[in-house]
């Protein structure tokens, strides 16, 4: 079935938004310098539905970076580009179990980026992204996640700057994925090009539309626009369902029983196949990375809405 009714579902986003809203636990994330000044209380959750209806609450509309919430729909528009078989070979589908940006599971798996949604796989997709020079490619990215969001997307470029001139870990991913004959584009561009795919702004409202476009197999529900094939959705939503909540993927699919990605700048994005999908932005994280009252409002909507997919009633 369906996501229920309008007033229903507007009235449980506007009752998940004010239970997620005591949660003041976590930190904002302080390692990008322009990330650090967040403010900790900025709070928003927004539904849409396949339905094209959207629902909002508190500071669904405030602008921030995708941060890692874009390696989903970069994931998504390279499988577009290149096909099931072709990225799954080269960047990998399983968890490491470890951080976000650990080189540990790069050095353990002999040299496999492990799956699209840590920063090593995330890298070397984006290094797969079709398109003539930087330039191209760039553009190729940003109407991909235009298409998702249905609207332009822009750069914030103080976060971009910022991002940019401190990655020396992301750099140092780079060069060794490059080592391992792992990496298809030079380190330098693929960090870059990585970078600003991260500091498009989106608002959570933005996030619940772009995993609406997943949950209606690849068409953006608001715009009518086709953005990738159900095929695409499919082998995106497995994916994120295994890796997407870092190495706490497991537990939130336990809790929460949805395919999900978060960010470090505090967004996440839940998608429940053929219904809709759940944008939350609060910045304060949990130590692994994932927003706190983000999951507080995801789990209260998947148990409110019946999302979960392993429940059979
Ligand atoms: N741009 C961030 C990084 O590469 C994204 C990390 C994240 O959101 O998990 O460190």
């Amino acid at each position: 079935g369906s996501l229920p009714g309008r007033e229903r579902v507007g009235a449980l986003v506007l009752d998940a938004y004010e239970r997620a809203k005591a949660a003041t636990g976590g930190t904002v994330a302080g390692y990008i310098p322009a990330l650090a000044g967040a403010d900790p209380e900025l709070f928003g959750v927004s539904v849409a539905g396949v339905d094209g209806r959207v629902h909002a609450a508190g500071d669904a509309a405030v602008p921030f970076t995708i941060q890692s919430v874009s390696k989903a729909f970069v994931y998504a528009l390279v499988c577009e580009a290149l096909g099931h078989r072709a990225v799954a070979e080269r960047v990998g589908v399983d968890n490491t179990g470890l951080a976000f940006d650990s080189v540990i599971a790069i050095e353990l798996n002999g040299g496999s980026p492990m799956n699209p949604m840590v920063n090593a796989g995330a890298i070397a997709t984006t290094a797969l992204v079709p398109g003539s020079g930087p330039a191209g490619r760039w553009e190729a990215i940003r109407a991909g996640l235009s298409a998702f969001a249905g609207r332009p997307l822009a750069l914030d470029e103080e976060v971009y700057d910022s991002e940019a001139a401190t990655n020396r870990r992301n750099q140092a991913i780079a060069r060794l994925l490059q080592s391992h004959g792992r990496l298809d584009a030079d380190p330098p561009a693929a960090v870059d090009l990585y970078t600003r795919q991260c500091a498009l702004l989106v608002s959570a409202r933005d996030l619940a539309v772009m995993g609406a476009t997943l949950a209606d197999g690849g068409t953006n529900p608001v715009t009518g626009r086709r953005v990738v094939s159900p095929e695409v959705c499919r082998d995106t939503l497995a994916v994120l369902a295994a890796n997407g909540m870092y190495q706490r993927s497991g537990e939130w699919l336990f809790e929460i029983g949805l395919p999900a990605k978060s960010g470090v700048s505090g967004g996440i994005v839940a998608v429940a196949p053929g219904k809709g999908a759940i944008g939350t932005f609060a910045p304060r994280l949990d130590a692994a990375g994932n927003s706190v009252r983000g999951r507080h409002a995801v789990a209260h909507l998947s148990r409110t809405l019946g999302l979960n997919l392993f429940a059979s009633r």
